[in-house]
């Protein structure tokens, strides 16, 4: 497949919907939207274009879990319900985790009988395990995509835990919002934005600085009271693997992220105390810039 990038929006690094009409092309067959830091893309203004091309729709709400889209008509749906199917992470960094692994959801149900085959190495063993087959086999590609009995059972506590959990990472998120409105109002960093159609499951807390020096700045006051902070991903159309292939089209909100975003220490066991260290660094780095 070929890749084609939308850039972020301006206020929020999620794709900027209205861009994607002039990038959809007779071969375009899926739509990936992010939903980044757990926050709804724009899922309405979303759909309603894919359908009218014919084009799928994966959601990529690997940081999304417990998170919402509330829809034009008042429904609220989760994210990972809404495209043809979606892809959550339960990687170590997500809210809930289990060190690797994932879910794929299919909403679509025509999807389901070729996932289970594939995430089954190819065969049809889990119709067999049902006693749909007297013996099973090879029926098509796949790969070893099932976890481990171990992960799914320390995943599991969480999922009984996940209030206790999205309380905690929301107190922490609020924490966070609230102890850097004045370094926003002064103009020294931007905070997420959250439009009125997405919830906050409080994945992460980021601040977007006005230049990739502030950034390091603030990386390495961090750093200096034994605290890591790291910036985030590197745009994909810049990357080693992809840039010769990127159609060569300025992406500059998402070059800005990039640049500028840092994320701050977002767990389970945080303190206040150490939050009131970290608002207090970056706090003491702007001054001195
Ligand atoms: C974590 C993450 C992934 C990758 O998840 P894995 O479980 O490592 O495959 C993909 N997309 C986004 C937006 C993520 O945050």
């Amino acid at each position: 497949a070929k890749l084609v990038f939308a850039d972020s929006a301006k206020d929020n690094p999620n794709m900027d919907i209205h861009s994607l009409r002039g990038l959809i092309t007779s071969k375009t067959k899926v739509i990936v939207p992010v939903h980044y830091a757990g926050i709804a893309c724009d899922m309405d203004a979303l759909m309603d274009l894919a359908n009218e091309f014919g084009i799928y729709v994966v959601e990529d709400a690997a940081q999304a879990v417990d998170s919402w889209y509330t829809s034009k008509d008042g429904s609220k749906k989760p994210l990972g319900s809404i495209g043809h199917m979606a892809a959550f992470s339960f990687h170590e960094t997500k809210n809930i985790m289990s060190g690797e692994g994932g879910m794929l959801v299919i909403n679509d149900p025509k999807f389901a009988a070729r996932a289970e085959i594939i995430r089954e190495k190819g065969t049809n063993r889990s119709a067999f395990f049902r006693g749909e087959i007297d013996k099973y086999g090879w029926v098509d590609m796949g790969s070893s995509f099932l976890p481990s009995d171990i992960l799914a059972a320390f995943l599991f506590a969480q999922l009984e835990n996940l209030n206790d959990i999205q309380n905690k990472r929301k107190e922490i998120w609020n924490f966070y919002h609230a102890g850097m409105t004045e370094l926003a109002s002064a103009g020294k960093v931007t905070l997420p934005f959250i439009p009125d159609w997405a919830s906050n499951n409080a994945h992460m807390y980021y601040i977007v600085c006005k230049s990739p020096t502030h950034r390091q700045g603030v990386i390495e006051a961090l750093k200096k009271q034994g605290i890591m902070a790291v910036f985030h991903y590197l745009s994909l159309h810049k990357s080693e693997y992809y840039k010769d292939k990127h159609d060569g089209r300025e992406l500059v909100n998402s070059d800005h992220y990039s640049d500028c975003l840092v994320r701050l220490p977002m767990y389970y066991e945080l303190t206040t105390a150490q939050q009131e260290l970290i608002l207090k660094t970056i706090y003491t780095y702007f001054l001195s810039v």
